[in-house]
């Protein structure tokens, strides 16, 4: 059974580049433009990794990382931040994300730390 990635970025640009690269590489993928239906789609879907953008309007994603913590510790998490965000990355880092890419980040470097984390 393939692995099931979810995407959650409040831009609609990211979200269908990074949908069709992961589904390329043979994933299952979802896809959340806030931190309501990324909950929703953890809660149902249990994904094994998550795409995870800090700059939501909202629920930003450390937020939802919080909030994904209190229902499982297993979901593997890279964020995608901006530049200067080291505060919030070092957040993220302290409750268990993987690692972190800037944007605008190289799609096939993002493209193996994914494969990495599933395959690796
Ligand atoms: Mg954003």
């Amino acid at each position: 059974m393939s692995h099931k990635v979810l995407v959650v970025d409040d831009q609609f640009g990211i979200r269908v580049l990074l949908q069709e690269v992961l589904e390329r590489e043979g994933y299952q993928t979802f896809l959340a433009h806030n931190g309501t239906t990324a909950l929703d789609i953890v809660e149902e879907e249990n994904p094994d990794l998550v795409l995870l953008d800090m700059k939501i309007p909202g629920m930003d994603g450390l937020e939802i990382l919080r909030n994904l913590r209190k229902r499982d510790r297993q979901t593997k998490v890279i964020m995608m931040t901006a530049y200067g965000e080291l505060d919030l990355i070092q957040e993220a880092m302290e409750m268990g994300a993987l690692s972190h890419f800037t944007k605008p980040f190289d799609i096939d470097e993002l493209r193996h730390a994914v494969n990495a984390q599933l395959r690796g």
